[in-house]
């Protein structure tokens, strides 16, 4: 049991809900296992929604302004929230109308009034289905080598950040690395000390990132792409810098080398300016092009695109 409130209590419930009842039923119930957030219409519930990214929503079906269906179709339209599972909170006379709320999305019903007990065995189901998807998610989202994220977490979460980014008007950073001559790494010491390189690298890399908005992941065989949200420019510079001179400091001996003789990284660097929209594949090819750039100048080096 003491587990159980544990984990729960790291799960979030967004309630609403012009119902000020409900709420307090709720929180009578859960007495503190879960956060609670909670929204008296449809509109702060949406935005509370997008804000905290809640791993449960209980959706009232009446309310004045926009209705829960209303909110719900709003909610599974937009990609940051369309994952969040659903609960409507309904007057029992209004059953008949529970298949359209199944069909836009929902996953259950709760009728009101609220029995206590059934609504939080209910809401525990739902609770660790919910833990159950994302740990099986996050699983998928590992690359198995390095333990970083993988390329499918990366291209989740640039996509995500691109459209904080232009909604923010806030500038956002991409590095992406390369291991120089990895290849010849390979030759000289062997394909199993090039995985622990990979994953030392991986490593060195992770620990210059400091908001839980950065991320790093291996983004092809010995390459890896950063991702810095509201990351101006200059800042991007010497983010770039401090992971170069960083894995420099490992120093990793590497003989066959043409830049040192230790293991190295050229990195090519591009930003998407607060007031640009530019896609993934533009701002990637934007860094690829200059990763070339550092290739040609004589490796161990950043450029970035002006
Ligand atoms: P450059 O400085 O131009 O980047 O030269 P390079 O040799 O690093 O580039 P190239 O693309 O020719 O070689 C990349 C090498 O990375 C070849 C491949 O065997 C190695 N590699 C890719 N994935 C892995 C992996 O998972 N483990 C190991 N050990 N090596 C890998
Ligand atoms: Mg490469
Ligand atoms: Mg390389």
């Amino acid at each position: 049991m003491a587990i159980e409130a544990l984990q729960l209590s790291q799960q979030t419930v967004l309630i609403i809900d012009d119902d000020p009842i409900v709420v307090d039923i709720m929180e009578t119930v859960f007495d503190g296992d879960l956060r609670i957030l909670t929204a008296s219409n449809g509109h702060d519930g949406i935005l509370a929604a997008c804000a905290e990214n809640p791993d449960l929503i209980l959706l009232d079906v009446r309310m004045p302004d926009m209705d829960g269906y209303e909110a719900c179709r709003q909610l599974k339209a937009m990609a940051e929230t369309a994952d969040i599972p659903i609960i409507f909170l309904t007057a029992r006379v209004e059953t008949e109308d529970e298949f359209k709320g199944l069909e836009l999305g929902a996953i259950d019903y709760i009728a009101k009034p609220i029995v206590p007990q059934i609504v939080r065995a209910r809401i525990q189901n739902h609770l660790m289905l919910k833990r159950q998807r994302d740990q099986l998610a996050n699983m998928s989202m590992i690359d198995g080598l390095t333990g970083i994220a993988n390329r499918r977490r990366f291209d989740d979460h640039i996509e995500q950040e691109l459209r904080r980014a232009s909604r923010n008007k806030a500038p956002l950073a991409f590095l992406l690395l390369d291991i120089d001559d990895f290849k010849a790494y390979n030759d000289t010491y062997g394909h199993a000390r090039g995985d622990d390189c990979l994953r030392t690298v991986a490593q060195e890399i992770k620990n210059f990132l400091r908001r839980p908005s950065d991320l790093v992941a291996r983004y092809g065989g010995e390459e890896f792409a950063v991702v810095l949200p509201d990351t101006p420019p200059e800042a991007a510079d010497m983010m770039a810098e401090k992971i170069r001179a960083g894995i420099e400091a490992l120093n990793i001996p590497h003989k066959a080398a043409r830049a040192a003789d230790h293991v190295t990284v050229s990195i090519g660097a591009a930003i998407c300016p607060p007031d640009a929209l530019l896609t993934k594949s533009q701002l990637i090819e934007a860094a690829d092009a200059q990763l070339y750039t550092s290739k040609r100048a004589g490796r161990n080096r950043a450029s970035r695109a002006a």
